[in-house]
């Protein structure tokens, strides 16, 4: 058997961490299986469709530099990959389902349908499902002669799936195994095809699977409940269903269901916030899924090879912001100085900091600090606060910031001014020879070392946070070293 797996977003918000993931999962599945990944568009809900999310898929995926082998983008042999473009299709089977007794009109006005959500009380006297959307089957059991009458009357119609009221419904879950429903539990006979003549998402969904010959459907855990609908569905076709397998749930540390309580959920966003594409799917590999306890690192390539269902667990990954943020300042670390430069080029002009056709000082200046943010990033965002210094004049200081824990005003204006006569020298030693020249000067006025450079170092850099110091005072060079200390000391 090939194995085709599709990854089937509805357009109606942006790319999330777990529809990512959600893909990933999907993409590895096919490559370690040397099948196809295909992406269906499932946009029959005209409610809630979003203009641009269609656009935010395929910008998410090239960012994050892996694609499905079909798909509306790139012809393949199940076109159209979007099913607003397959209404016929849907409609046909469910016209088969009503002439094979599996389906009925239901003539239903939408004002008493949410009478019945309300709670009105049960006109019918067939029993009514438990999960329920509250309808109460009326039109399931209308005679010929009431459904002509219905139809006579210009009333719109949909079709709804019969449910049967007795037994229960069966499907094997790849990673939960056996799950069984009663059928008495499962939505009272829902809605397949809309008044509008489009399909609802589980007519459409099954269909597609079937037609497209899906192997495997790899989904989330919300979908878990459906699950024993589709089953149905596929009986009452006559058709196999795909493998199922629901993957583990993404929970925020809490707990909760991932959400933009916890921070950021949108992959633009995280682009935006400077992650790497190779960081992030890597940490999403390992949300849910393991190769065995300890290995941490993967290229996506790797993970083509070794993905496998068996290493699924069945509990949900917790999404560790903090954990993403470590791979991310690993795989920067990991990155050729002139990439990660032409990463942070970006982010430097965007701030203002270099222009937008930088000119030969700014790109030598670049290449000569890389290396020193380079240990220091966990983001490439936060290039311009490390290294705004060096482009630019410090706005302001803030003087709590100036002075150390140890130390107070007067002490502290004693090092600046010592500080600056050291500096005076600075560029005719070597760094362990003023290394020495510190140590001594600390010394002499019985303070700790890190208590003469802290100054400094924020005098020079705005910030107590900065590449390393005598590195920094190098590019940024004699004069403006010493005009800086001396604003500074004016502040005093
Ligand atoms: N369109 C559904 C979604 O948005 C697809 C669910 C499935 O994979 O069956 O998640
Ligand atoms: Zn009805």
């Amino acid at each position: 058997m090939q194995v085709r797996v599709r990854y089937a977003p509805s357009p109606t918000g942006y790319q999330h961490l777990g529809g990512v993931r959600t893909a990933l999962f999907n993409y590895l599945f096919a490559r370690a299986h040397n099948g196809k990944f295909i992406l269906r568009i499932e946009d029959t809900d005209k409610e809630r469709f979003q203009e641009d999310a269609l656009e935010d898929i395929y910008r998410t995926f090239d960012w994050l530099g892996f694609h499905w082998d079909e798909g509306p983008d790139i012809d393949g042999p199940y076109a159209p990959y979007l099913q607003s473009q397959r209404s016929e299709i849907y409609r046909k089977y469910a016209e088969q389902l009503v002439a094979s007794g599996n389906a009925y009109y239901c003539y239903c006005s939408p004002e008493r349908l949410e009478e019945l959500r309300q709670g009105a009380p049960d006109v019918s006297g067939v029993p009514k499902g438990t999960k329920s959307s509250g309808y109460d089957r009326r039109c399931r059991t209308l005679s010929p002669e009431e459904q002509a009458e219905f139809a006579a009357r210009g009333l719109t119609r949909v079709i709804r799936f019969k449910v049967p009221l007795e037994g229960s419904t069966a499907f094997y879950d790849e990673l939960l195994g056996n799950i069984e429903t009663a059928n008495r539990d499962i939505n009272p006979d829902p809605v397949l095809l809309k008044s509008d003549g489009l399909p609802t998402y589980h007519l459409a969904n099954v269909i597609d699977d079937h037609l497209m010959e899906i192997s495997h459907i790899l989904r989330a855990q919300e979908w878990l409940p459906s699950c024993s609908l589709h089953t149905l569905i596929y009986q009452a076709l006559k058709w196999t269903p795909p493998k199922f397998c629901h993957l583990p749930m993404v929970l925020g540390e809490d707990g909760q269901k991932l959400s933009k309580r916890h921070g950021a959920t949108r992959i633009m966003e995280f682009r935006k916030q400077g992650y790497l594409p190779e960081a992030l799917i890597n940490y999403l590999a390992l949300l849910g899924w393991s190769f065995d306890d300890s290995r941490e690192f993967f290229t996506l390539k790797e993970l083509e090879s070794v993905f496998s269902l068996e290493k699924l667990n069945k509990a949900p990954g917790v999404f560790d912001y903090k954990k993403l943020a470590w791979f991310d300042g690993n795989y920067i670390r990991k990155l050729q100085p002139e990439k990660l430069t032409s990463l942070l080029l970006p982010y430097l002009k965007q701030d203002g900091l270099v222009a937008a056709d930088p000119s030969p000082e700014q790109i030598e200046l670049l290449s000569g600090l890389v290396p020193l943010v380079q240990e220091r990033l966990t983001t490439l965002s936060e290039v311009s606060g490390l290294v705004g210094f060096l482009f630019k004049d410090i706005e302001e200081y803030n003087m709590e910031d100036l002075i150390p824990k140890k130390l107070d005003k007067e002490q502290t204006l004693e090092v600046l001014k010592n500080v600056e006569q050291v500096l005076k020298g600075f560029f005719d030693h070597s760094d362990e020879e003023n290394e020495n020249i510190f140590r001594d000067l600390a010394k002499e006025m019985g303070i700790k070392l890190g208590d003469v450079l802290l100054p400094l170092r924020v005098a020079l850099t705005g910030s107590r946070i900065s590449p390393p110091l005598f590195e920094s005072i190098r590019l940024l060079g004699q004069a403006k070293t010493l005009k800086r200390i001396e604003r500074v000391i004016k502040l005093f």
